[in-house]
């Protein structure tokens, strides 16, 4: 009679530590370009008018209360 192997159906997919970095690296960015977008109203968006409407063009398309 063989031997009955075991059977493991619930491993956990192996994610390699670099995926887990680059991955909280784009929610960082993308946390960090949220925030410059809805909630700076212009309080480091400073640096020249381009950026400052930039910034409030988004505000406009998302929908976020601005003025
Ligand atoms: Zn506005």
């Amino acid at each position: 009679m063989p031997k009955a192997q075991a059977v493991h159906p619930l491993h956990a997919p192996t994610v390699s530590p670099r995926l887990i970095t680059t991955a909280m690296a784009v929610v960082t960015v993308m946390l960090l370009l949220t925030y410059l977008v809805t909630f700076d109203q212009g309080a480091v968006s400073q640096s020249g008018t381009f950026l400052h409407e930039l910034m409030h063009d988004g505000r406009h398309l998302l929908g976020v209360p601005c003025h």
